[in-house]
């Protein structure tokens, strides 16, 4: 289409050393971002250099988590991404006015997402996280032809009718032959009194990596059941990590261990 040359992608070449995450889930609020933040964040306190894709075009809500309030900049050609407690973030809602929501088509989610990847200047990251969009829509297919390297992570809770799209949004890697690094289980119980209290069921996270492990016909972990806590929120909301405000808390914690096995 107008004869344009596509740009390389450096993460896109055989020999890249980044490694690329693409995080998932089958629907919305199950907490996709909250844990592409803290996952983040995690690896960066870990001493690796990380990159973070807001590429959830719909409901961009990385800059705010992270606090990177600022603006990317252009030198030359090139796009430099803001930094946010040391990891380099771009999002689309960098690049549009306020809080306009962003009404585009599947041609034009495919140049963006091109955009960040191959105009961004990320220098040398150890590792790309993507906060896909939920479901298995336009980007979920661009990143898997723009970064068929890219490994997925699917989010879910520990519900069972959640579980079941959530399904649906991993096994689209069947035909994309991209590998599932894990299942993440969120929000999956609150501790109350000393008890773990289940308020939205059990087994998700399980039920998830059992199915697609099926589907394609391999072992798929179940990396992690993150608990409930209000601080995780509230550290998402003020644009600081639960992992970098309360890195004793049980979720912390198992956020941290998910970096540590990736
Ligand atoms: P998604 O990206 O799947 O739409 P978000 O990450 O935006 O979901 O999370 C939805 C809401 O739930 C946010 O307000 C977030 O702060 C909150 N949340 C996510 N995970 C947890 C958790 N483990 N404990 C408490 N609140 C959480």
């Amino acid at each position: 289409r107008g004869g344009q040359a596509e740009k390389e992608i450096p993460f896109a070449k055989p020999n890249s050393l980044t490694k690329v995450f693409a995080v998932a889930s089958g629907k919305g609020g199950v907490g996709k971002s909250s844990v592409t933040v803290n996952l983040a964040a995690a690896m960066a306190a870990q001493g690796h250099k990380v990159g973070v894709v807001d590429a959830d075009i719909y409901g961009h809500s990385v800059p705010r988590m992270l606090g990177a309030s600022d603006f990317p900049t252009k030198v030359e050609d090139m796009i430099i991404p803001p930094t946010a407690h040391d990891i380099k973030v771009i999002s689309v809602g960098m690049f549009t006015q306020g809080n306009t929501p962003v009404v585009w088509r599947g041609p034009m989610l495919h140049r963006a997402l091109q955009q960040f990847l191959s105009d961004v200047y990320w220098g040398d990251l150890d590792v790309l996280l993507m906060d896909l969009p939920p479901g298995t829509g336009d980007i979920a297919i661009s990143v898997a032809q723009l970064l068929p390297t890219a490994e997925l992570l699917v989010v879910t809770t520990p519900q069972q009718a959640a579980a079941e799209v959530a399904e649906r949004a991993g096994s689209i890697t069947a035909q994309t032959h991209q590998r599932v690094a894990g299942v993440i289980e969120n929000m999956s119980y609150y501790e109350h009194a000393g008890e773990r209290v289940h308020l939205f069921g059990e087994g998700g996270g399980q039920t998830v990596a059992d199915a697609l492990g099926r589907t394609l016909g391999t072992d798929i972990p179940l990396l992690g059941q993150i608990p409930l806590d209000t601080r995780l929120r509230e550290g998402s909301d003020a644009g600081r990590p639960l992992i970098l405000t309360d890195p004793g808390a049980e979720a912390a914690r198992i956020i941290e261990s998910i970096a540590e096995t990736l």
